[in-house]
């Protein structure tokens, strides 16, 4: 057979627009290109490219969505049956000790932070569901494909993307599964993989999309969905936490949303730019659970998902520029996330209506492969910018001054700008470091002993891993590139004392002793795809890259 680097070429399918990522923003900019191609009576070809083995299966969220975005794509969604049925009731707010809590009274929260008139859903349940309003409408969809290489034409715009060869084997040679990867070319490609994604970084480094950026900042989000007993349940009730099990040096916090049929939707965000090495976000998460405030919600009950995704937290000062030949960045890919609301789907599926909207008015005036301006101007001046300018001094104050002080910084700043709308205290504070640098060499941190789980209320990474449905063809080269193993011993080993086998929420990690020597190894297959290597690696070390199209969490409900 031959080798991987002698291969036939590729076939090619040409479309108007290709999308890559059906989550919120790919679907919403999907569904808008369609309805206007209808409402001007034109003829218009969209695909949209999904890794996950189905729509949904790679969407892990909390949610409590704000219906704007919603509303603005489909203003009769509660008519057709999107799957939005709980609204929000109750609001609480929570800082947390050891043993004891404190509720923070509604009315000192800013209004933003209100989520009267949103509602409690599964983001992966309405991701399928717009996946079927973007089928109805003649969207081709193409899920289990990974979209794997950008393409480029000889000016060096961008052409369209190509799909993953399949059947490679672990050897880096053909086998019999052996299927060549597809060219999709599009007159404009739009980047909608969510945060982290691998080809927006590629282009990112391209194109110096971030330069002149704050850094972009992350967290990870871990979550378990829970079937509670009916008395436990509160359709409705959305309840944050912050504070403990985390330090006051470190950020990040709870989510708990009651909905459905006696679901709890419980979850635990650790931003990456935590310091020590030690920390295990899995293990915060699951001593969480254990909080007397927490613990009585989940007794009888049981856990039936869990999954892990990072999200993007630079906010304003961190959007890249969104626009290169041939294509836009949009949603999470591009950082439209809101951290102190904790939302981004609404942002995700606006910037993509902005981003169909002048793909659309482009192709219709004979354009391709140029710069969507247009787009660009539209988020930095739009609703978008607007939601986030007033929030973009949280994330910095609390990374300065710790959870305590820092929230009660952010939230007067909050306040602030919404009281002077546009304006605010007037000023925006820098980010500092990005998240790879912030970790203290394990010599100068206080390693973190974790209580045992007791298989009820708390869990192993690996029985919870097991919950995510997580599945990867075994016969393919580690989709997790290491590139310098050496480096990766004398540093993340040597010096760090190993964090990639306690940030990893999947348990992909290990370092083993072999003959007196370290060895790394990486259980490619538990990969959950939520990014954190690609991001929190000391030595930008590991580069995540997509897997054979299908493989990865199954997620249901999340
Ligand atoms: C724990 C957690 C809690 C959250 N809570 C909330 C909340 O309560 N409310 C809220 O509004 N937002 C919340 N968010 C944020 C929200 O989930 C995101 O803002 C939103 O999902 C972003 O949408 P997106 O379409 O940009 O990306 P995603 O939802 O990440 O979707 C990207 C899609 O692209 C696919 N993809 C990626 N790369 C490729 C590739 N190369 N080829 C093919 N397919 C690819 C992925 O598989 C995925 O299906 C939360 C996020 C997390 C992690
Ligand atoms: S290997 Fe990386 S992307 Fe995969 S689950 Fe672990 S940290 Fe997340």
């Amino acid at each position: 057979m031959a080798l991987a680097d002698d291969l036939p070429p590729r076939e090619g399918m040409d479309f108007d627009v290709v999308i890559v990522g059906a989550g919120p923003a790919g679907l919403a900019t999907a569904i808008r290109l369609k309805q206007l191609a209808a409402a001007a009576g034109s003829e218009l070809s969209v695909v949209v490219l999904e890794k996950g083995s189905e729509v949904g299966a790679h969407i892990l969220s909390g949610a409590v969505i704000d219906p704007v975005g919603l509303t603005a794509l489909i203003p009769d969604w509660k008519e057709k049956g999107a799957p939005v049925d709980t609204p929000v009731s109750e609001d609480r707010f929570y800082y947390l000790g050891p043993a004891g809590s404190i509720r923070i009274p509604n009315f000192i929260m800013p209004p933003l932070m209100n989520n009267h008139g949103n509602y409690i859903v599964s983001l992966g349940n309405l991701c399928r569901w717009l996946g079927e309003q973007a089928g109805e409408l003649g969207v081709e969809i193409y899920p289990g494909f990974a979209a794997a290489e950008v393409l480029y034409d000889e000016k060096g715009a961008v052409t369209g993307v190509a799909t993953g060869d399949m059947g490679i084997g672990k050897n880096g040679e053909p086998t019999d599964r052996f299927t060549r990867g597809m060219e999709l070319k599009g007159k404009y490609t739009i980047i909608a993989e969510g945060a982290r994604g691998s080809l927006a970084k590629a282009l990112m480094a391209k194109f110096a999309l971030a330069e002149g950026r704050q850094p972009q900042k992350y967290g990870i989000g871990l979550k378990e969905l829970w079937e509670v007993r009916p008395e436990m349940h509160r359709p409705g009730l959305v309840q944050h936490t912050l504070g403990w099990p985390l330090d006051d040096g470190t950020g990040g916090g709870s989510f708990l949303y009651h909905y459905g049929a006696n679901l709890v939707s419980v979850g635990f965000v650790v931003h990456l730019n935590y310091r020590n090495p030690y920390l295990s976000p899995f293990g915060e998460f699951q001593r969480f659970k254990t909080h007397p405030l927490i613990r009585e919600t989940f007794a009888g009950g049981r856990r039936i998902a869990y999954g892990a995704r990072a999200l993007t937290e630079g906010g304003w000062q961190s959007i890249p520029r969104l626009v290169f030949p041939g294509g836009v960045l949009v949603g999470c890919a591009a950082g439209f996330m809101n951290v102190p609301r904790i939302k981004g789907s609404h942002n995700a599926m606006l910037s993509g209506i902005a981003a169909a909207e002048a793909a659309f008015a482009a192709i219709a005036a004979g354009r391709a492969h140029d710069r969507l301006d247009a787009y660009e101007q539209g988020v930095l001046t739009g609703p978008i910018s607007r939601d986030l300018r007033r929030v973009r001094n949280a994330k910095p104050m609390l990374a300065k001054f710790g959870t305590a002080l820092g929230t009660a910084l952010s939230g007067a700043d909050m306040w602030a700008n919404t009281l002077i709308p546009g304006i605010g205290l007037g000023y925006t504070l820098k980010h500092g470091k990005p998240d790879h640098a912030t970790l203290e060499p394990a010599s100068r941190s206080k390693a973190i002993t974790y209580p045992r789980p007791d298989g009820v209320l708390t869990f192993d990474r690996l029985t919870d891993v097991s919950f995510s449905a997580t599945n990867h063809e075994e016969d393919q080269p580690a989709h997790l590139k290491v590139a310098d193993m050496a480096l990766q011993q004398s540093s993340e080993h040597d010096v760090f004392a190993g964090p990639s086998g306690r940030y990893c929420p999947a348990a992909v990690y290990e370092w083993v002793e072999e003959d007196g020597k370290p060895r790394f190894v990486i259980n490619a297959q538990n990969c959950v795809h939520c990014k954190t290597c690609d991001i929190k690696d000391p030595n930008q070390n590991i580069n995540w890259t997509v897997p054979e199209g299908g493989g990865g969490p199954n997620y249901s409900g999340m």
